[in-house]
């Protein structure tokens, strides 16, 4: 249908739209980076597509994007020649919010405001700290498209979908409050052009100058040109004599369009990577590390992985996008390609381009490619080495790591069993040498510390730091100074159960079976101990029949120092506390 028709947000976007504009107003240029990017995603899309049918390119092959500026009327418009969007596209894309998260994205970022303004009288530092994890929030959340907002009090978007005729082109338009139009419209190109009228005190982006900054500072590694009006020095005299001459506007290239990982680790410098990250990322801080790798051979590949330093709001999602990239001999094959990084390492963000895959490379074949899985193996075995160096080399960076991202590589064990060593070698832990619950002791550091006889590494699972630091079952170990590891992140336990020694020492639960310190021990424990049993006999019956099938036995044990008894579960046993976990999730 041609009329206009008028729709509502869905409620989502209203407040998603509210919070972007007010928190991401000292990062007001960003607009400019989201526009291109999804103009650019448009292009990479178009390729794709025109892999299977190059009609889609219709007479016009050259992908691009160009950015013009119309300091008069006061807009700004990006326009592309992309896939382009239909009808049913822009409602879907523009007007609603698919992603299931949005209820929590909203109540994250409300949450950080609500803290902001509390902690924020006076120190402008603080607030605009918090604006910028904000805007790490929405980039990751990508609701690129509505930060147009920010400096714009009305935005028209004008589309159409490659394949269609010019007749079904499509007018959305709104000002952001709540409500937008929507018209079938004729557009002779395909593609999508954004159209930014800006608010009054925001005209300084209609301004050649100011956007081309805009563009090489966070644009400049995009591959697809992004264009604009080509100057013209010559004075106004010399320009009114060519006016008349109606001939089409020159464009020329602004952004250089290299792609980042192809060139020589030489010519890279690190403000070059730290870029290239936050344009691959959206994130407002620098990478913690990175790395860059070209393999060559029968299976040719270049890598760039960095490591953020801040977790994503979504990190927990189960449906969490990957943050690799894959590419195909400089062109962009997918996001979120999650075959080439496991689970745990799902933080990583970076580039895989191949030279050996085919263009035409769907998820399908993804699951099932050798040579996907050699780079798969080859990014973990980076990765961890990154970390270890980080660990090694800069303990400050990587305690930032730990507390960001230590939960999900405690996921890695269970999951990547022939890496579990290595990936043991970076857990750090809370322990009962030391006061407080920072997770900083790593198992070789505990592996000194041992006690000389001691060959086992032990830890008690909790369901809080506390009741872990304060448990029964760590009195005699305080009293021989053996230390214990004290977990509990909900993780722990699916560690545990995953991880049964490093470097030849055994795992041993505090609270599990028979407890044996060995020759940690002094020999009159045992006897005493076994004198009590003697002793006691009558009464560890007695206790036996009171408790009846609750219980499999009931026996003096060396155990405790202060407490009079403890409950303990059998080697074998699923622990108290993992029973409490399931419990919890309603297993
Ligand atoms: P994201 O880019 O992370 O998906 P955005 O809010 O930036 O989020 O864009 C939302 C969606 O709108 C995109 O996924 C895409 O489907 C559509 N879109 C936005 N801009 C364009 C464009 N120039 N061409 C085609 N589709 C677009
Ligand atoms: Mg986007």
């Amino acid at each position: 249908s041609a009329q206009k028709e008028t729709l509502e947000f869905q409620a989502e976007v209203s407040q998603v739209l509210d919070l972007v504009i007010r928190s991401l107003y000292s990062n007001k240029e960003i607009f400019l980076r989201e526009l291109i990017s999804n103009a650019s995603d448009a292009a990479e899309k178009l390729r794709f597509e025109s892999l299977t049918d190059s009609s889609l390119f219709e007479d016009d092959p050259e992908l691009r994007v160009r950015v013009l500026v119309d300091k008069d009327a006061g807009t700004v418009t990006v326009s592309d020649n992309g896939i382009g969007l239909s009808r049913q596209e822009v409602v879907e894309t523009i007007g609603s919010i698919a992603s299931s998260g949005t209820r929590r994205f909203v109540e994250a970022l409300k949450d950080r405001q609500g803290g902001a303004s509390r902690s924020d009288s006076g120190s402008d530092q603080g607030g605009n700290k918090d604006a910028a994890t904000d805007g790490t929030l929405i980039g990751q959340f990508g609701v690129g498209f509505y930060s147009a907002f920010i400096v714009a009090d009305k935005v028209t978007l004008i589309s159409r979908r490659a394949g269609l005729s010019a007749e079904h082109g499509v007018c959305w338009e709104s000002d952001g409050r709540g409500s937008y139009t929507l018209e079938t419209v004729e557009k002779a190109g395909r593609g999508t052009d954004v159209i930014l009228h800006l608010k009054d005190e925001e005209k300084e982006f209609a301004d050649d100058w100011r956007l081309r900054s805009v563009i090489s500072k966070f644009s400049d590694h995009i591959a697809v040109p992004v264009e604009m009006l080509k100057q013209d020095f010559r004075g106004d005299e010399e320009k009114e004599k060519d006016a008349d001459k109606d001939k089409a506007p020159e464009f020329e290239r602004v952004n250089t369009g290299q792609a980042l990982w192809m060139r020589n680790k030489s010519d890279i410098s690190d403000d070059d990577y730290k870029s290239f990250y936050k344009h691959i990322s959206h994130d407002f801080e620098e990478p913690l590390a990175w790395a860059h790798n070209r393999v060559e051979g029968t299976n040719e590949y270049t890598t760039l992985l960095f490591v953020p330093k801040r977790a994503p709001w979504d990190m927990w999602d189960r449906d969490q996008k990957h943050g690799v990239k894959l590419y195909v001999r400089r062109v962009f094959i997918m996001d979120e390609a999650d075959k080439l990084m496991p689970h745990y390492l799902r933080f990583v963000k970076g580039v895989v381009d191949s030279n050996d895959l085919p263009l035409n490379v769907s998820r399908e074949i993804l699951q099932h490619n050798r040579k996907i899985d050699t780079i798969r193996g080859a990014n973990v075995k980076r990765v961890l080495s990154l970390l270890e160096s980080m660990a090694k080399d800069e303990p400050d960076h990587y305690k930032t790591f730990w507390k960001e991202f230590g939960r999900v590589i405690k996921e890695g064990p269970a999951e990547d069993y022939a890496n579990r060593e290595r990936i043991a070698g970076l857990l750090r832990f809370s322990t009962t040498v030391g006061e407080g619950d920072e997770q900083d002791t790593s198992l070789d550091t505990y592996i000194e510390r041992m006690k000389e006889g001691q060959d086992k590494i032990y830890y008690i699972t909790a369901d809080s730091p506390a009741a872990a630091r304060h448990s029964p079952h760590l009195e005699m170990f305080r009293k021989k100074e053996v230390e214990v590891l004290l977990l509990s992140d909900r993780v722990d336990e699916w560690l545990v159960s995953n991880l049964h020694e490093y470097k030849g020492k055994h795992l041993q639960s505090v609270t599990k079976g028979e407890l044996d310190l060995g020759e940690i021990g002094a020999k009159e424990e045992k006897e005493k101990t076994e004198q009590a049993a003697k002793e006691h006999e009558d009464l560890f019956k007695r206790l036996k029949e009171a408790l009846g099938d609750r219980v499999d036995a009931v026996r003096a044990s060396s155990r405790l120092v202060d407490s009079p008894a403890c409950i303990v579960v059998g080697e074998h046993d699923m622990s108290a506390n993992l029973a409490r976990v399931l419990k919890s999730v309603g297993q």
